[in-house]
């Protein structure tokens, strides 16, 4: 706030003006009425300066307030009490949403009316000087008035900023009076809330199974308050994780600020990383098992086709013999499977011709079962691993080839459009209960699976910056799972 002194410097306004505006008065007290009645004749004038005013008895009122004023204007005493009562009108006119610029208008108007009257009624020089004292005390009220306006809007304007801080505030605070009610609730505590907080007791507005869990009955009570540890429940289906701290705050309307923050990410976080952990874990057991089981597997495998061909075919022996030889493969296939999930992939990024990767595969996975019809649609290419794309390709076309089974015409469609693969299948797709664990290594709804397949598509296709993911049923009628690479790293020009 500007200091009325340092005003009164500026504008050089001392005891001679004091005096010369107080020789002025009795010409202008009884002009009083006429000035009065031109300046709220020129506000008429202006509709959005007259929209603040309620009615003619408001108006009324008014002109006795100017001449009051038009008094203190001539007379002072020009004291901190005069400086104090100008910033009061600066606040009122902020308060009844006048325009700023009319006060400066409308102080050219007084200025005039009292301009004339010394011009009118004072020797030269004396209306002279007296001009001069009108013109440095309106611009010292002026000052105070504009000056506690600028205060007003500042103050609204950090009142504002307050509430909007309040409101983007990620914290779910509430604000308590004195019997618990809510007065205040920040955006994200109205998130929680099962109804409008406000002027409802805690417990009321949030879900109960909230409250039971944070006892938040007796936290906002006035004499325990304090802190509740992180809890798990379960809210709107959803497994979450709340803590809650009640604190008595000083303030005129009494009560107390409870916050509850939500550790739901945080706790995510944590079982993902227990879960990648164990994962980790198993998959160097596995790898480790597997690479023990691999060269025994292949010796035992080697043995049965030197036993089998000492059999006549005809022998009931030689068919035992090919179960066995059947299991083992299978096995055979685990350990591989296993070893694939477990290895680091290494990546050898270049150009694929993702039409030429998907005949390779569809190749392989035909020559093993004739039965089934597949179809490699499209072209396009992408930035890819030749080994890795090469792995993921035949695990879904594996995949989709299995889930066909059963099915009168067995169906398998790859379908290229730019740097994406989309394989599809007539199989029975997939279950909504399984969709969300599809990928989880392990996860197997076959009877010879390992749940692997899946696990070491993701992995393969994030080695290469690639996704792969179900993408729905397909338009064969089964399921369908999608692989989308980069297009084209920046800075790599295609061959
Ligand atoms: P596995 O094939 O050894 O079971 P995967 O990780 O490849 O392991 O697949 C996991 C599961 O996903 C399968 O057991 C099956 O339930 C489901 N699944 C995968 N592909 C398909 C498909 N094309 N149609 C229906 N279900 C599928």
């Amino acid at each position: 706030m500007t200091n009325l002194v340092e005003i009164k410097l500026w504008v050089r306004f001392a005891a001679r003006d004091e005096q010369l505006l107080s020789d002025l008065w009795p010409h202008v007290e009884p002009e009083l009425p006429s000035i009065a009645e031109q300046f709220y004749a020129r506000i008429a004038e202006i509709p959005e300066a007259m929209a603040v005013f309620s009615g003619p008895d408001q108006l009324r009122r008014q002109h006795k307030l100017l001449m009051g004023w038009i008094n203190q204007l001539l007379n002072g005493p020009f004291d901190e009490v005069y400086a104090h009562n100008r910033r009061r009108v600066g606040r009122r006119h902020v308060a009844v949403g006048l325009d700023q610029a009319y006060m400066f208008t409308s102080m050219q108007v007084i200025v005039h009316a009292l301009c004339e009257i010394a011009h009118q009624q004072l020797p030269a020089a004396r209306a002279l000087e007296t001009i001069h004292a009108i013109h440095k005390v309106a611009t010292l009220d002026l000052s105070l008035m504009t000056e506690s306006f600028m205060d007003v809007q500042q103050d609204e304007r950090v009142v504002l900023a307050e509430r909007q801080m309040l409101d983007h505030l990620t914290t779910a605070a509430f604000l308590l009076d004195a019997q618990q009610r809510v007065l205040h609730a920040t955006a994200a505590a109205r998130d929680l809330c099962v109804q409008p907080p406000k002027g409802l007791p805690l417990h009321q507005a949030l879900p109960e199974v909230l409250v039971d869990a944070l006892s938040l009955r007796d936290l906002v009570l006035p004499e325990s308050g304090g802190h509740r540890s992180p809890t798990e429940l379960r809210l709107m289906g959803q497994a979450r994780s709340f803590s809650a701290t009640c604190s008595p705050i000083s303030s005129p309307v009494g009560g107390r600020l409870v916050q509850i923050s939500d550790h739901t990410e945080a706790l995510q976080v944590a079982r993902r990383l227990e879960k990648a952990e164990s994962l980790a874990r198993m998959g160097e057991m596995s790898a480790a098992v597997a690479h023990e089981l691999r060269n025994p597997l292949a010796s035992i495998s080697g043995a049965i086709q030197v036993l089998q061909a000492t059999f006549p075919p005809t022998d009931p022996k030689a068919s035992i013999m090919s179960k066995v030889h059947q299991q083992v493969r299978r096995l055979d296939r685990m350990v591989h499977d296993l070893l694939d999930f477990a290895r680091p992939p290494e990546t050898h990024l270049a150009r694929l011709d993702l039409a030429e990767a998907a005949r390779q595969v569809v190749d392989i996975v035909a020559g093993v079962d004739p039965d089934v019809h597949i179809d490699v649609e499209g072209s396009g290419s992408a930035w890819a691993d030749a080994d890795l794309t090469h792995r993921i390709l035949l695990n879904l076309t594996q995949n989709a080839v299995a889930a066909t089974r059963g099915q009168l015409e067995r169906r398998v469609l790859l379908h290229i459009d730019d740097h994406t693969i989309r394989v599809s299948d007539n199989g029975p797709g997939v279950p909504a209960a399984v969709q969300p664990s599809l990928f989880e290594p392990f996860f197997t709804t076959r009877t010879t699976g390992t749940g692997l397949g899946l696990a070491i598509c993701q992995t393969a296709a994030g080695a290469q910056g690639a996704s792969v993911f179900y993408d729905g049923a397909s338009s064969l009628g089964g399921a369908s799972f999608s692989v989308v690479w980069v297009p084209q790293p920046e800075g790599v020009t295609p061959a």
